[in-house]
């Protein structure tokens, strides 16, 4: 008889999206009629960069005539946008990295979760608390941990590393050895974004204890201050133990187009395996089990790079932080304390008098009408936080900050 994998099935069940929606739905059906003012989701509202859109009707029109058709494109991408994105790190980070290292993919969450099947089921990750779930999940199924303890929080095998208002939420690395480290920046949820000397104390970890850092820099185009990096490879000693993970789903609009990509240097090295055998492995894994990213999104994602598409994604997150500016500004003067939301969409809110991320959920839902996200949901370490989301059309926004003012302030 077949067996459900045990893996998965240790995982705990998606609790937080669910939850939220089912108290929206409950709210809504004691205040019919009455509007609830999102500022929950990390879904993109806005409309695509019209350079980017106009590339990817050119491409429609070509796969519209049978003499340009074409099928199944390269595993790892099309060449341009391959060296597009080499092209993009050199200019834009100085990091000189080769086509080669390069993966294009269907976004950035796949890649977080696919990743781990080029490390040995015994490697232990460590994630920072609290965490864009896609790191722990993906960890549980791919067999790297234990069951999930209420007592601990957590699963035990993951090494969690704790991001609190004390370390202005940048974890440090763990005094216990990890294999696999989970590090993303600007942060989901907290908004915090490391700068060059944290981020160089987990190169330095990395090189002392044989592990590999995957870095996700999905929201690295909402760094405005000069003095943080975008990237990993912006820190020296990087390129042999780190992988990063990129998207445009939050700087082009792509969330549902669904394009990022991956770097894997061939420089990397594991405990056991000689500098390349990760690069391999990966180039094995997404030829046997990915056919390419659709050929439309990378025509898009080709335009995203151009100097005109570039500047337009810029627009686009101006647009984001301009509502994170809104918010920020809005919810303190309300007597909220908050963090993030300079160089990234998400504000890292704390609960007021002691109220735990649930409870304030609800309070703000019953007061101003207004959804957010409990902190408590990304790992132990959000209780007692909310996580504020810029993404949404302006005048949304305004009325729900309006609201929040008007009702708490
Ligand atoms: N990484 C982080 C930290 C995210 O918050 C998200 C989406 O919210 C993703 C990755 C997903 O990116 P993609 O849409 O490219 O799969």
């Amino acid at each position: 008889m077949a067996r459900a994998s045990e893996d998965f099935m240790r995982l705990q069940s998606g609790y937080l999206f669910p939850e939220v929606a089912r108290r929206i739905k409950a709210w809504q059906e004691r205040n019919p009629g009455r509007k609830v003012l999102r500022l929950s989701i990390g879904n993109t509202t806005e409309a695509l960069p019209p350079t980017v859109a106009e590339a990817m009707k050119r491409k429609i029109d070509l796969l519209t005539d049978r003499s340009t058709y074409t099928g199944y494109g390269d595993e790892q991408g099309d060449a341009m946008l391959r060296e597009a994105l080499a092209e993009h790190y050199r200019n834009e980070y100085g990091v000189d990295l080769p086509v080669s290292a390069f993966f294009v993919s269907d976004g950035a969450k796949s890649d977080a979760a696919n990743i781990q099947s080029v490390f040995s089921r015994s490697a232990i990750p460590a994630v920072q608390d609290p965490a864009y779930p896609v790191y722990v999940d993906s960890s549980v199924a791919g067999g790297h941990t234990g069951d999930f303890s209420p007592a601990l929080g957590g699963y035990s095998g993951i090494v969690y590393m704790p991001a609190t208002a004390g370390n202005g939420f940048i974890a440090e690395p763990p005094r216990e050895h990890a294999d696999i480290i989970y590090l993303c920046f600007p942060n989901n949820p907290t908004g915090a974004v490391a700068a060059r000397d944290e981020l160089k104390a987990f190169v330095d970890y990395a090189h002392r204890e044989g592990s590999v850092i995957v870095f996700d820099s999905a929201y690295s185009d909402y760094i405005g201050n000069p003095d943080l990096p975008h990237s990993i490879y912006e820190i020296e000693g990087a390129e042999d133990c780190a992988i990063e993970i990129g998207s445009f789903s939050k700087n082009a609009g792509f969330t549902g187009v669904r394009l990022g990509w991956s770097i894997v240097p061939e420089a990397i090295r594991a405990e056991d395996s000689p500098a390349g055998t990760l690069h391999r492995l990966w180039n094995r894994r997404q030829c046997t089990f990915f056919n390419g990213a659709s050929s439309i999104s990378q025509a898009g994602g080709i335009a995203a790079l151009s100097g005109k598409g570039r500047e337009e994604c810029m627009d686009l997150v101006r647009y984001y932080k301009g509502n994170a500016s809104i918010i920020r500004t809005g919810i303190e003067s309300a007597g909220l304390r908050c963090y993030g939301g300079t160089d990234s969409p998400y504000i890292w809110t704390e609960c007021p008098d002691g109220m735990t991320s649930w409870q304030f959920f609800d309070y703000l839902l019953e007061k101003a009408h207004v959804a957010v996200t409990p902190g408590s949901g990304f790992g132990k370490a959000g209780e007692g936080y909310v996580r504020i989301s810029s993404y949404g059309h302006r005048e949304d926004v305004e009325e729900a900050v309006r609201s929040i003012k008007e009702n708490l302030g």
